[in-house]
């Protein structure tokens, strides 16, 4: 048993299906034989037996009927009839009290020895099974017994036939069961057998070449084909993401590195001396290093990306005022306000992503701004969202440039940008936590006249 399992855990799918579905053919077919062959050989030989008894049974009427005075002479020579009530193969024997024979009609078998506690008995009689019956007879002053043999012969040679039959047809349905199992298995498995080349190819080659499995039908490997796919898809995607990030990544960190390692070369040669040209290049360095400071906290936002959670509420005028206050505290000079259009209810966000997206958007609005900037926020609701628009009178962005805003490390202006110290980070921090709480976010600008933001936030209720 220990072996067969040892065995089966080492073979394909295909073979186990294939031996598995035709060993339970072979046996069902097997009991069902063994069945029909106990139930045909019983009853024929219950057939048998009771033709057997019959003819006794007739031969003793007959003899009866003859009347009481008849003589064994009168019955040896009047032996016609009873050969008409005897089958050809059967053979009957008269013996009077003392066992010597007195009658017998056909000779196919010798006589059989007497077991007179049974009615009939199966017996071999010269290498011959035969049923035997052994009937006491009394015609007026004779007695003796009356013996029928009935050779099995044709009763066997039928079975043995049938037997033939049934193993010949058990071979051929374990022939058939198999190669219906074979090629069920072969047919089910090629979906399988392609899924399998495809992670191979993945495994071996990354996601170099597009996945492609042409298994279309609606069962449950099709099912599965697709589930593999979509994922394949969402991690091809991540994976190019994710070579993305760390190229963007480790160039963004180069840059402020290779500023400040020029910074201080420069000291080193000749700068220690030169009050001016060491306080430049600390404070340049400093400088780089803020940013630098602030691209890795941005990153490790990015990366973090924590799981939704479920019970995340924010009171929106709360949480937009706090940032409010915020702002103007960092840059007395800007102008924001808000206003509210009619109540909102709580928003499905947390507090801190809700916080950190209109922080990130209002810090933008005054960064890039050449005038006082003048910011509005205004809350309203639209069916089961609440929208949060902010309008900055800010420089503007081109519209080649616009679909890129919310890319990682996406900047219109780079020059300008370093000066100002902007990480590229900020709007792609801020979209992937809207996105997080299936909140989206709209922008439109024109340049030199200003720039806007609409955020539809789910409600919570
Ligand atoms: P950064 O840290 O550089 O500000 P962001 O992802 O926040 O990165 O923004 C991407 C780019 O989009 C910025 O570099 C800037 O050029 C442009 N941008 C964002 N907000 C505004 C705005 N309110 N007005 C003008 N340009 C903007």
């Amino acid at each position: 048993m220990t072996n067969l399992k040892t065995y089966l855990r080492h073979q394909s799918l295909q073979k186990k299906w294939m031996l598995t579905s035709s060993s339970v053919i072979f046996i069902s077919y097997t009991i069902i034989c063994i069945v029909v062959y106990v139930f045909l050989h019983t009853w024929l030989l219950h057939e048998e037996e009771s033709k057997v008894i019959r003819t006794s049974k007739d031969i003793s009427s007959f003899l009866e009927a003859q009347g009481p005075n008849i003589t064994i002479q009168q019955i040896q020579q009047n032996t016609g009839l009873l050969e008409s009530i005897v089958d050809r193969d059967e053979t009957v024997r008269m013996f009077n009290r003392d066992g010597v024979e007195i009658l017998r009609i056909n000779n196919t078998s010798p006589a059989a020895p007497f077991n007179t506690m049974q009615e009939i008995v199966e017996m071999t009689i010269d290498k011959q099974d035969a049923l035997v019956v052994n009937e006491p007879i009394q015609l007026g002053f004779f007695q003796g017994y009356i013996q029928v043999i009935h050779p099995l012969t044709s009763f066997q040679s039928l079975m043995h036939y049938l037997l033939t039959a049934m193993l010949i047809a058990g071979l051929g349905a374990l022939v058939v069961s198999g190669s219906i199992g074979y090629y069920l298995a072969n047919y089910l498995m090629k979906p399988l057998h392609t899924l399998r080349a495809s992670m191979k190819t993945v495994m071996d080659q990354g996601f170099k070449e597009p996945i492609q499995l042409t298994y279309t039908s609606h069962d449950e490997i099709g099912d599965l084909l697709k589930m593999y796919n979509a994922m394949m898809n969402e991690l091809q995607i991540a994976f190019t993401q994710q070579q993305q990030f760390v190229a963007d990544a480790s160039h963004e960190l180069r840059t402020p590195i290779q500023a400040i390692e020029g910074h201080l070369s420069l000291l080193k040669r000749w700068g220690k001396h030169d009050p001016a040209i060491l306080e430049e290049s600390i404070e340049t360095s400093l400088t780089e290093i803020a940013r630098m400071r602030k691209m890795i906290e941005e990153l490790l936002e990015l990366a973090r990306r924590e799981e939704k959670d479920e019970a995340s509420e924010a009171d929106a005028p709360t949480v937009i005022e706090a940032v409010i206050e915020e702002m103007v505290h960092l840059h007395p000079e800007a102008r924001i306000t808000l206003s509210k259009n009619g109540e909102v209810g709580p928003l499905f966000i947390t507090e801190n992503a809700l916080s950190q997206v209109v922080r990130n958007i209002i810090e933008n609005a005054i960064r890039y701004c050449e005038k006082i900037p003048e910011i509005k926020l205004s809350l309203f609701t639209t069916g089961n969202h609440a929208c949060l628009e902010i309008v900055d009178n800010g420089i503007g962005i081109t519209e080649d440039n616009l679909p890129f805003i919310f890319d990682r490390f996406y900047r219109v202006d780079e020059a300008r940008n370093r000066q100002i110290g902007g990480t590229g980070l900020g709007l792609s921090i801020s979209k992937m936590l809207l996105e997080k709480y299936n909140a989206s976010v709209e922008v439109k600008s024109e340049v030199n006249v200003g720039t806007v933001f609409l955020l539809k936030i789910p409600l919570k209720y």
